[in-house]
């Protein structure tokens, strides 16, 4: 039975991996999400159930069109893959409690959020309203659940997960006369803020900070980019916050079991 579910869970995250490629790709065209048919974005073909089983159809067609046999982008089954695994490992680490589709809402947003930021350095409006839409139902299903008792874990989340940014990019553009984040960023940590709470935002910030050095480092030496460049801090935080949802109050333990 455990077996079944998980499959069914792993497929489950493969189809909508496939929609957040949709997501990641048309969302910074301001483009529909839903309206348009999925097309060849080299020839305009346009692709058939056989063509959009996720993951399958990239591997069976060898990562090229049927039609033009342009390359396709090995991003696409990544994603898939990606949020197939995901959601097997929250459904293993929530089982079927409300914190569930909360935390698979949020990893699918924090997935096209990093994809997104990487490539057009921008976190849309549009994402950063659909997390706090995540986190005012957390906060609903909290309440729910225990009253009031636990809300101020998540709203103190909110400030926990935004206030710092915000402190450090108002420092750096009085004093240093230099822009440090996107507001993007700042509106990412707060909303997720307002989805994990305050504690888990702490190892978040932790582990985001420590690879987004990591990650400017390894694209500075892999001279993808240079030392001038802007490097997009988006998809380093949203790991963070991923590890966290994960690790988070294991870590926060061993660190206290520390002292
Ligand atoms: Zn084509």
């Amino acid at each position: 039975m455990e077996l079944f579910i998980g499959i069914f869970i792993f497929v489950f995250g493969i189809i909508i991996g496939s929609f957040l490629n949709v997501c990641i790709y048309r969302i910074p065209m301001d483009k529909s999400v839903v309206t348009h048919p999925s097309c060849c974005t080299v020839c305009g073909a346009r692709l058939t159930a056989l063509d959009m089983i996720p993951v399958f159809s990239y591997l069976f067609l060898r990562g090229k069109c049927r039609h033009c046999g342009a390359k396709i982008s090995a991003i696409y089954p990544v994603v898939e893959a990606l949020t197939g695994v995901l959601y097997v490992l929250l459904y293993i680490k929530f089982g079927m409690s409300w914190l569930l589709p909360v935390n698979l809402a949020l990893v699918s947003l924090l997935i096209v959020i990093s994809f997104i930021d990487y490539k057009h350095m921008i976190i849309p409006d549009g994402l950063i309203i659909a997390l706090l839409i995540t986190g005012v139902i957390q906060l609903a299903a909290t309440f729910l659940a225990d009253g009031f008792d636990s809300w101020s874990v998540y709203i103190i989340g909110f400030f926990a997960g935004g206030v710092p940014l915000l402190l450090i990019a108002l420092l750096c553009m009085y004093v240093l006369k230099k822009e440090a984040f996107g507001g993007g960023d700042i509106k990412l940590m707060a909303s997720a803020g307002l989805i994990i709470g305050w504690k888990l935002m702490i190892t978040a910030y932790l582990i985001g900070i420590i690879t987004g050095a990591l990650f400017s480092v390894l694209l500075i030496v892999a001279g993808r980019k240079t030392r001038k460049d802007e490097i997009p801090f988006g998809p380093s935080l949203c790991f963070g916050i991923l590890c966290s949802v994960f690790f988070g109050n294991w870590l926060i333990d061993w660190y206290l079991g520390l002292l």
